[in-house]
């Protein structure tokens, strides 16, 4: 390893090159409340594209594996690394290169942060839309989770608008997929395909994103329900409504006690509906024009009363972005409550209702607290688990996987599998599908290095040397004996199936 870390301090410069003490603990772990912090071989902060392609190609060639890593703000572990492994930062490539407001379209580096993308854009009165409720995350590790948030429910995710990258392979070999163009139909789209690849595929040095006009009115609507069953079923009348929502969000009444304290808020709600009140919808509205906005709080006003709504409060300007900004904290709020973990499951918005009911039973029969919020425009719920016992949590976490799949979900809505649910995933899976990823992973990455123990893909060679398993650099207690205890579980699912857990 000593030969790796100085052939590539000649690449980058030895000031970029961090490693044992000199490793800032901020780089050995994500906000992830259950994988466990990890010190890397080195860090290594490149600050070009050729720098990047050359330091693979060195990793490559010596099998030496490397995690990429924007903020650190993801909350599935995948930008932690491995103690015999390289972690790759981008915060020394942040810059934008180009915004063209006649395409409607920027070109920027992938260190980049939201905050200061948005900063850069408001001059030209257009936003990047995308925004998963961490200003400090990356526009490289939102590409890499396919990040989602409030405002997907009109404007989509990560996905609907990045049309352009350039990567580099594990090889070392550099190459641009799309472009400034609205539209493409020229074979495979390796865009897509590496959009949500957790840094397993390529890492990315250029993103080229849609940017989208920046409405300037906007409003906040506060709706308490009596149950989710009749939140979940107002919800596709304010859709179909023809009012295209910019957030559609769900507390239950736990998770809104929560995260109104830790932000200090009153929502002044009647206390005659509060103690009704067992379901809290956020609807944000945004138009392009105060008359167009009034209209639709109105109209969305009469819907949700029709709908069961036992009040509705259209709240002023700065107790709308209050609420929000405290919505956006819901995952501290949970932390700070004791949380055990997090999950992020993703259903078909009308199956949303049926979950939640499900999960609140198995998990008072699993003698855990079950709370939560969500994108319920998305059907994409962000549960809190409170249960300390790892084994009785793994069951109840797999048993809502289980119901989520059944009713036609996902794992994982916009967090990512990284390594906290990439077992579940695996174990989940269509065995046939898991071989197909297992195939596309050998292509783009054949020695294995990219990303070692993260995401869908069971890779080649380094998967199983997670964190914990190599000798004596974890920095943080719990992980082994969760990961064990994972696999235990996870061993135990695959003899009920008929399929072999890798
Ligand atoms: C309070 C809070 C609220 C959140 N709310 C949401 C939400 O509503 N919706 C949502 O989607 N997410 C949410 N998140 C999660 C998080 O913000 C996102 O996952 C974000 O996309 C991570 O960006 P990052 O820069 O911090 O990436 P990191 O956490 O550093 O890394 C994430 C992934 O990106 C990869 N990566 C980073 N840079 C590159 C690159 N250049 N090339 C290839 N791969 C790369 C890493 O290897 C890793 O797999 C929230 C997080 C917090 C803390």
């Amino acid at each position: 390893m000593n030969e790796i870390l100085d052939q590539i301090r000649a690449i980058v410069g030895a000031d970029h090159v961090a490693t044992g003490a000199a490793i800032h603990q901020d780089d050995t772990h994500d906000e992830c409340l259950t994988v466990t912090p990890v010190r890397p071989a080195g860090v290594v902060r490149p600050g070009t594209t050729a720098e990047v392609a050359a330091v693979l190609r060195c990793c490559n060639e010596a099998g030496v594996t490397v995690t990429a890593r924007g903020a650190g703000s993801g909350l599935s572990g995948a930008c932690v690394g491995v103690p015999d492994g390289l972690v790759m930062a981008f915060d020394r490539m942040a810059e934008v290169i180009r915004i063209d407001v006649a395409d409607q379209m920027a070109v920027v580096q992938p260190g980049i942060t939201l905050a200061a993308l948005d900063d850069a854009l408001a001059p030209y009165d257009l936003v990047y839309p995308v925004e998963p409720g961490e200003p400090s995350a990356t526009v490289g590790g939102t590409v890499a989770t396919n990040a989602g948030g409030m405002r997907a429910v009109r404007y989509g995710v990560t996905r609907q608008h990045v049309v352009g990258l350039q990567m580099v392979l594990a090889s070392g070999t550099v190459l641009r997929s799309g472009g400034r163009l609205a539209k493409l139909s020229t074979g495979y789209d390796l865009t897509q395909l590496v959009v949500g690849s957790e840094g397993t595929l390529a890492l990315v040095t250029e993103v080229t994103i849609r940017l989208q006009p920046r409405p300037k009115a906007r409003a906040t609507i506060l709706a308490p329900f009596a149950d989710l069953p009749t939140l979940a079923a107002a919800i596709p009348a304010v859709t179909g409504s023809g009012v295209d929502p910019l957030m559609l969000e769900y507390l239950d009444v736990l998770s809104m006690t929560g995260v109104t304290q830790a932000a200090g808020i009153d929502l002044a709600v009647d206390p005659a509906v509060g103690t009704r009140t067992n379901a809290y919808l956020i609807v944000a509205l945004q138009s392009r024009s105060s008359e167009h906005l009034q209209d639709d709080v109105e109209l969305t006003g009469a819907i949700l009363t029709n709908h069961g709504a036992l009040d509705v409060y259209v709240l002023s300007p700065r107790a709308g972005a209050d609420l929000v900004t405290a919505r956006e904290r819901a995952f501290f709020a949970a932390r700070s409550a004791g949380a055990d973990d997090i999950v992020d499951v993703v259903v078909p918005r009308s199956a949303m209702s049926d979950l939640l009911l499900e999960a609140a039973s198995l998990g008072a029969a699993s003698g855990s607290l079950v709370t939560g919020c969500g994108h319920a425009g998305d059907g994409n719920i962000h549960l809190s688990i409170f249960q300390p016992n790892s084994q009785r949590r793994q069951d109840l976490i797999h048993q809502i996987f289980r119901h989520a799949l059944d009713a036609g979900g996902a794992i994982s809505g916009e967090h990512g599998l990284g390594r906290a649910k990439r077992d579940a995933f695996l174990a989940l899976a269509d065995p046939n599908h898991l071989a197909l990823l297992d195939q596309i992973k050998a292509v783009f990455d054949p020695r294995g290095i990219l990303g070692p123990g993260v995401g869908p893909a069971r890779d080649s060679r380094r998967a199983e040397a997670a964190p914990g398993v190599s000798a004596g650099t974890d920095v943080g207690p719990g992980g082994d004996a969760q990961r064990h205890d994972a696999n235990r579980h996870l061993a135990g699912l695959a003899g009920a199936t008929g399929e072999v857990a890798p």
